[in-house]
């Protein structure tokens, strides 16, 4: 199980999410079968994905992170409810490239920065809500970062980590969120600034097994942060044999006729869990009937 945990400011104007993600991560890149690089990149959109999830306000609310980078990894979408339950698919979870000259993982290089980091947010409404910004560096971190500045003029700021152990084992996972609430005051920027400066980085702190009511302390420390609130999210994924029903209905008719002729069985495979469903020829015929 992940963990989210939340901090308020003492005069309730900078929130700071943290998330113990390791659960998730690990999950992310089994389901994949990804390569140390696609799983950090994984990591890093579930990571994300789990704490903005968690900031939606009602049950069955959703928010689908998607970036497409033009990279060796093709579209990564991690889709997360509520409660920052997450899923994540990836075009190519074995894309690999070469490490930095550090020696780390080069996520930016798999995902590529040539492209659009986009948001949905489904809220129930006639419309999703949808914001979109050019990529900025392809670290999604950074990314995420522009697009609250920019598509919602929320000053945030980003941390995401993975730490990976011998033989490319995730040791752990998590990451930070802090925004500042408007009306925007200049001493919560300046603190939040030094914070932010002091503040080590996100695979430092987990190696050093801090776990996130620490971590999210220490973001708004000067500003006497509390703990709100605090549960516990997976990774998870809500397919169906009745929603994959939905989805190969809206193929048409034309084209469901055409696969009940042409195979004895048709297979559908969840790109989030990898789970498989399969319909014979009949099945499809009196779906199309019903
Ligand atoms: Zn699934």
């Amino acid at each position: 199980m992940g963990k989210i945990v939340r901090a308020l400011s003492e005069d309730g104007g900078v929130l700071c999410s943290a998330i113990n993600s390791t659960d998730i991560v690990r999950e992310a890149a089994r389901v994949h079968g990804a390569s140390p690089v696609a799983a950090a990149a994984l990591g890093r959109m579930t990571t994300a994905a789990s704490i903005m999830g968690g900031m939606l306000k009602y049950e069955g609310d959703t928010l689908t992170l998607r970036i497409n980078g033009g990279g060796p990894c093709g579209t990564l979408t991690a889709v997360a409810d509520y409660r920052g339950n997450v899923k994540c698919c990836v075009g190519n979870a074995a894309a690999s490239v070469p490490q930095k000259a550090d020696g780390s993982l080069d996520v930016a290089g798999v995902i590529g920065n040539d492209g659009t980091l986009t948001v949905v947010k489904d809220m129930g409404l006639k419309e999703p809500y949808c914001g979109q910004i050019p990529l900025q560096s392809g670290n999604i971190a950074d990314d995420i970062t522009a697009y609250y500045t920019i598509s919602e003029q929320l000053p945030t700021v980003v941390s995401l980590g993975t730490v990976f152990g011998e033989g490319a084992k995730i040791e752990a996972a998590g990451g930070f969120m802090v925004q500042i609430v408007p009306p925007i005051s200049d001493k919560a920027v300046k603190v939040l600034e030094e914070n932010m400066q002091n503040m080590e980085s996100v695979n430092k702190m987990l190696e050093n097994g801090l776990d996130p009511e620490e971590i999210a302390l220490k973001a708004l420390a000067g500003l006497g942060g509390d703990i709100l609130d605090s549960w516990e999210a997976q990774y998870y994924c809500d397919c169906s044999r009745e929603r994959t029903k939905g989805i190969l209905m809206s193929l048409g008719k034309a084209e469901i006729e055409r696969l009940a002729k042409e195979q004895e069985k048709t297979e559908v495979c969840c790109h989030f869990c990898n789970k498989k469903y399969v319909f014979s020829a009949d099945e499809l015929l009196k779906m199309l009937k019903e």
